[in-house]
């Protein structure tokens, strides 16, 4: 059988990116952050990280076309199945890639992670990640590794998006526009919908038993 691509769809902090890499290195699959990547694109000031700022800074979707390119990029160098934290997040984007994995998309399952608001709130001003690598963890970690990353030792951060206006706004992006494809991909039977309350470990156990 070919290999899987598992997409994780879900609001801000409701923890795509925790799972995602869990998933990816217990699955020996790679992984990729849309969200990550174009906040690196930015930093660096590049073509697609200018085009992208007036929506990241207002806590918009950036415009299909650019996600798109930026994600086929990194899928032209990343043979067999992925783990995608983060896209699709809309219903075109979910169908390009439809049409990009052709009959790879019955080995596609999309999961939605579900959280109430308030826990989400509350994660988003908690949560710190690297400026380096993928490692995402909260205040707490962050102090005890003095403010390194515990895996490469990179400086650790708090997300320019996440102050409280920005996250309200991106959470209302994912309501009105990605919850449409979580339809689209329950109505395909390609849908798992996990609870992502609770510590990382017991969401990822609820998570591999969905899966097998
Ligand atoms: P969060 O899920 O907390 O919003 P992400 O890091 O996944 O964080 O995404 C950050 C931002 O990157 C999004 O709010 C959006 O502006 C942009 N983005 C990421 N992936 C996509 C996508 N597939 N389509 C459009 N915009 C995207």
């Amino acid at each position: 059988m070919a290999a899987p691509t598992i997409v994780l769809l879900g609001p801000p902090a409701s923890g795509k990116g925790t799972q995602g890499r869990l998933l990816a290195d217990t699955l020996k699959l790679p992984y990729f952050s849309t969200g990550r990547q174009l906040r690196r694109e930015l930093k660096a000031r590049s073509a697609i990280g200018r085009e992208a700022e007036p929506y990241l800074e207002v806590g918009r979707y950036v415009p299909d076309e650019l996600v798109l390119s930026l994600l086929m990029s990194w899928l032209e160098k990343h043979k067999g199945g992925w783990v995608l934290d983060g896209f699709p997040r809309t219903v075109p984007q979910s169908e390009d890639f439809d049409r990009f994995l052709g009959s790879r998309r019955q080995n596609l399952r999309a999961i939605l992670l579900e959280a109430p608001a308030d826990e989400l709130e509350r994660r988003v001003s908690d949560r710190r990640e690297c400026t380096m690598c993928s490692w995402t963890g909260t205040r707490t970690q962050a102090r005890r590794s003095g403010g390194r990353c515990p895996s490469c030792g990179g400086e650790l951060g708090q997300r320019d998006d996440d102050e409280l206006e920005n996250f309200r706004q991106r959470r209302k992006e994912f309501e009105e526009l990605t919850l449409p494809v979580a339809s689209y991909y329950e109505q395909s039977d390609r849908l798992l919908r996990v609870c992502g309350t609770g510590r990382p470990e017991e969401v990822f156990s609820r998570l591999q038993s969905h899966l097998s």
